[in-house]
């Protein structure tokens, strides 16, 4: 029987218990921890934990894999106190949504016979707390895995492995690529979107306008219903790079305020003609691949009525993937 140990038991945490649960690891035994009574007797209840204890330290004793899936800035806190209770070889991973803090606690605070290995599932929801878990979350989502200098390949292929066994795709990353790169894909979408929604709702004519919102406003506020104290933890573990984001940010939006000021319609059609070519083929292809990516054309107006530079952008794209897989079953043979 292997003992692992989950503390925090919210959408991650309680995901992360139903998932292994219903994998193919047999002999689990998942002992939980939360903030709240009524929390872990809800994971037990839906079948995310095997049994409950109130003491983090008490709880990962005798445990092979202890996860830390409670909130970022709760994290110290809670290596602090299970250190003095953690087995040598035990390995400890996270969920947290920033790196670079974390791994510098571990090193400061966990004791060096334990091997830390940092993670990151990219798969969340608007709603968080126990009740929002689902075994699902991680099918296909990218899980990002920051191993600390001392860990062993073994800590790490464990950590790997429970991902894999949740339907995540690992990945590896280095702490700080991996903070600068969430900040523009995660973080900003998050502040902004807090920010569109609480704009528009401060209008004094908010109640007529919220007659008229509909799917778009609902798409593009829907991370603005998240946990505050997530966003907070986030923005103030992550400051640096999600500043640098929201000034490129009001950089872009100048410049479109500028766009749209002086009116001529070529510019202003490009300025939405571009992204919605790039994002069309990043939905199509998904992300591109560093080797094959090329530089996007300048588009006109022109082009965008007669739909040519669309095509063949789209063919230039797909030639360079057919060619990069027929090198790469080349050299395979
Ligand atoms: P959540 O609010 O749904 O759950 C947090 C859980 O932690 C709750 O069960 C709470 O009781 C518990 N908790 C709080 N303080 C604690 C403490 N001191 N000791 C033990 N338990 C404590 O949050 P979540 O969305 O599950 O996020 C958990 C972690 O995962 C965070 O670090 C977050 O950054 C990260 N994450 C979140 C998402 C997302 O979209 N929600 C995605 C990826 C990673």
């Amino acid at each position: 029987m292997e003992r692992i140990t989950i503390i925090g038991l919210g959408l991650i945490g309680g995901s992360i218990g139903l998932a292994l649960k219903r994998s193919q690891l047999k002999d689990l035994h998942i002992t939980g921890v939360a903030r709240s009574r009524e929390t872990v007797q809800r994971a037990k209840k839906i079948g995310a934990i095997d049994d409950e204890m109130r003491d983090p330290a008490e709880a990962v004793a005798g445990a092979k894999l202890v996860i830390v899936a409670a909130p970022i800035l709760a994290t110290p806190q809670i290596f602090h106190d299970i250190a003095p209770a953690l087995e040598p070889g035990t390995i400890v991973t996270d969920a947290a949504s920033t790196k670079g803090n974390v791994m510098a606690w571990a090193r400061e605070l966990l004791p060096e016979h334990v091997q830390f290995v940092g993670g990151h599932p990219m798969a969340g929801k608007e709603t968080s707390g126990i009740d929002s878990a689902d075994a699902d979350l991680f099918r296909d989502k990218t899980w990002v895995i920051v191993p600390s200098v001392g860990a062993s390949e073994g800590a790490v292929r464990t950590v790997v492995g429970v991902a894999q066994e949740l339907g995540a795709l690992p990945t590896y990353m280095d702490a700080d690529e991996h903070d600068s790169y969430v900040a523009a894909v995660s973080h900003l979408p998050l502040a902004l979107s807090s920010v569109l929604f609480s704009m528009v709702f401060q209008s004094a004519a908010w109640p007529e306008m919220a007659k008229l919102a509909s799917s778009g406003f609902r798409d593009a506020t829907r991370l603005a219903s998240g946990s505050p104290e997530m966003a907070h933890d986030i923005m103030h573990s992550n400051r640096d790079n999600v500043l640098h984001w929201l000034d490129r940010f009001q950089d872009e939006l100048y410049r479109l305020r500028a766009t749209i000021a002086a009116g001529e319609s070529e510019p202003l059609l490009e300025a939405f003609a571009r992204p919605q070519i790039e994002r069309d083929n990043y939905m199509l292809n998904g992300a591109p691949r560093r080797d094959v990516s090329a530089p996007i054309e300048n588009v006109s107006l022109g082009d965008i009525l007669l739909g040519s530079k669309i095509n063949s952008f789209m063919k230039k794209q797909q030639d360079m993937i057919k060619d990069m897989e027929a090198n790469e079953k080349g050299k395979r043979r």
